[in-house]
Parts: C-alpha cells; structure tokens; sequence
C-alpha cells in the first residue's frame, strides 16, 4: 500500500509524521473519509466542501488548491488499485514546537491521504441482519459539527457498544434526545412513516450521506423531519437506521438491547440505500 504524506507518496508502512504534529500532540486537525465505487469517489464536491468549512471553522488554510487535492486523492486511489473502498484525507496545523498557541503563519499544514479496499458484499450483509446500538450520554464539546480528528470520546463510545456486542453507540444529551452515533448520523422511521433526524446544528456532523439520504426520501415520495428523538420514540418507531459514508443506510434493529419496531431491518431503509447511489454524485 501507498499513501501520500506531505508531498510525497510512500510506502503505507514507512509513512510517518513528525511528533511534533499538531494533529498529534493537540488533534489539532480535520479529516475526511470518501466513499470508492468503480474506482471513483463518492461525493467528491460535497466532501471537499466540507473539508474547506473544517478547515476555516479552527483557522488552518487550505494546504493546496482543490484541484490539487483532487489529483493527490485520485492519484492515491489509482496507486493503491481500490475499485471499491475508502480513501481517508487528513490536515493538522503542522508541525512545531509543542505550545498551544497557533504556530507561526509560515508552518506548512501536515497531509495524509490513504486509500485501502473495502468489500461492499460485507456491508450488504451487514444490513440484512441489522446493527445492534447502545446509548450513552454526550459528553463531546459544543462543536461537533466540525470533523476535526479529536475522537476520544466517540472512541470510548464506540468500544463500549463493542463490549456490549453492538456496533454502533448512539450519543444522549442532557434532554434526553439522540445526537448521532459514535461515526453516523442517527435517523428514525415512524408509525406514520415519516423519517426523523435530528437538525444539523453544532451538535451533529452533518452528514454527507445524511444529506444524499434527504435527496433519495424526497425521490421515493417520503416526508422528512429535521428534529431531534428520544430513545423511547426510537424504540417505538417502525425502524431505525444510521447513515455514514462506509455504511450507507445501515438499519437498526435493537437498542440498549430492546427491539426497534419488529427487531427486524425494514423497507424504508432498504430502499434508501438501494437508492443511495443512483443519487450521490459519482464522477471521474
Ligand atoms: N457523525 C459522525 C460523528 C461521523 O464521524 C460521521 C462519519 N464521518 C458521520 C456522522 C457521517 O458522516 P458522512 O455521512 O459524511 O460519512
């Protein structure tokens, strides 16, 4: 495997960075994670849009042009052959001498970008079983809509649904209602049908595949409500779901152990991730 560092493409297992890096010693940094179907990205505009408003949100400049960018992420693709799979893309603030204060103007942004396979037929799999969720209080600070690389918490989160036997661990607030998942955006169906995920405020990421999925439900006719959910709703809903870029749509079919619904993936989730594609821009 190959990946690129700092203007350079490597070895994947010789790729290194200073430890001096910001994104290591502050997680003073964003990321980018873009779906590879065919070879192509998934949402390549979207994604890079995004990146830029990260980017701007905690003051680090665009490394490179996005036209540049576009080259080193397909040229990062090509070389590590993924027909199918991910390609990640990473920039701190660079490298300087550990002190909290931004470093000099003149310090370059540190850029990672990999690439690796992923089987698709696994995730199908995946998703005609269900994921199991757990819950657990939000304890993340105020701005998580920026994807910065500071994921303590959604780690812990993720490793407790993991010890627990569930994939997925779906972030509470004070109110009570659901944020998001530890790496998804989290989403209901109700009796009457209406699919419910909670308003892209500073308190979720907002999704790029939460935003295609909007597209798909307005084609298949179904209403959308942008409003946050408690967890009861949740269990007394026809289905659940999250969605990211490397799960699509994924149903949910237990809680914190309690069944959603019938406890088994239902047809409105089936059919946006059926979807999924047709709708989300594929290009070169
Ligand atoms: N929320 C969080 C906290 C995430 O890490 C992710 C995945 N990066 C998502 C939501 C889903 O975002 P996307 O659909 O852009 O992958």
């Amino acid at each position: 495997r190959i990946a690129y560092v700092n203007g350079q493409y490597v070895p994947h297992d010789q790729a290194a960075v200073h430890i001096e890096d910001r994104g290591y010693q502050f997680a003073d940094g964003v990321y980018e994670v873009c779906e590879v179907t065919g070879g192509r990205m998934v949402d390549e505009r979207r994604h890079m849009a995004r990146l830029v408003r990260s980017l701007g949100e905690i003051r680090i400049a665009m490394p490179m042009s996005l036209a540049a960018l576009g080259v080193v992420l397909r040229e990062t693709i090509r070389r590590n052959r993924v027909h199918d799979g991910f390609v990640y893309l990473q920039v701190t603030r660079g490298v300087a001498r550990r002190d909290h204060y931004f470093p000099d103007p003149s310090t370059p942004p540190s850029i990672v970008v990999t690439a690796r396979a992923a089987d698709p037929r696994k995730a199908d799999a995946q998703a005609l079983q269900g994921i199991a969720v757990i819950t657990t209080p939000d304890n993340r600070w105020g701005r998580v809509d920026i994807k910065t690389v500071g994921l303590l918490p959604n780690v812990l989160a993720k490793q407790a649904a993991k010890e627990a036997g569930a994939r997925e661990a779906w972030f509470v607030d004070a109110e009570g209602r659901v944020t998001e998942g530890g790496s998804t955006n989290a989403w209901i169906v109700t009796q009457d049908g209406k699919l419910v995920t909670r308003q892209a405020d500073n308190a979720i990421l907002r999704g790029i595949t939460r935003t295609v999925m909007m597209e798909v439900a307005e084609k298949l006719q179904l209403r959308v409500e942008e409003r946050a959910f408690t967890v009861p709703e949740a269990l007394a809903a026809k289905e659940a779901f999250v969605t990211s870029a490397t799960n699509f749509a994924m149903p949910v079919v237990r809680i914190d152990g309690k069944p959603v619904g019938e406890g088994r993936p239902g047809p409105v989730a089936r059919a946006l991730r059926e979807h999924f594609h047709e709708t989300a821009e594929i290009a070169g």
